[in-house]
C-alpha cells in the first residue's frame, strides 16, 4: 500500500486521495479558434508516458487540497510533489527531496510489474 505524501497533512494511506488526471495541461487561449478535433484533443487525449509522469491529485478524504506530484507509471514511486499553478520541477534535482516513497506494506502493489499492452 502506498503513502502518498500531502504537503499539507504529511504521509497518508493511498485510499484518502483521488487522482485528477494529467498535470499541466494547458486551456486553450482562444478556444472557439480550435476545429471539433483540436477541442476533443484537449479534452480527451493524454501522455501515456511509461516513466515519471506529472499528474494532479486532491486530498478527497483529508484537507481536499489540490497538488501536482511526479510519479513513476512502472514503479509508483512519488519523486516529487508540488504546489498546484508551480512550474514541473526538474526530476533529476527533486528525485533526492522525495518524500512520498514509502510503502507501508512490504506487499508489492497489486498491479506493480504491469506494464500495460498499449503503448
Ligand atoms: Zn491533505
Amino acid at each position: 500500500m502506498l503513502l502518498i505524501d500531502c504537503p499539507h497533512c504529511g504521509p497518508r494511506d493511498e485510499t484518502e486521495f483521488h487522482y485528477g488526471g494529467q498535470a499541466h495541461v494547458a486551456y486553450p487561449a482562444d478556444p472557439h479558434a480550435l476545429s471539433d478535433r483540436e477541442w476533443a484533443e484537449f479534452l480527451f487525449y493524454r501522455d501515456n508516458d511509461r516513466g515519471l509522469y506529472a499528474e494532479r491529485w486532491s486530498h478527497s478524504l483529508g484537507c481536499r487540497k489540490w497538488f501536482n506530484a511526479i510519479r513513476d507509471t512502472v514503479t509508483y514511486d512519488f519523486t516529487a510533489i508540488y504546489p498546484m499553478g508551480q512550474a514541473r520541477p526538474d526530476t533529476a534535482e527533486a528525485a533526492p527531496q522525495a518524500s512520498a516513497i514509502a510503502e507501508a506494506d512490504p506487499q508489492p502493489h497489486p498491479t506493480a510489474g504491469f506494464e500495460g499492452a498499449v503503448r
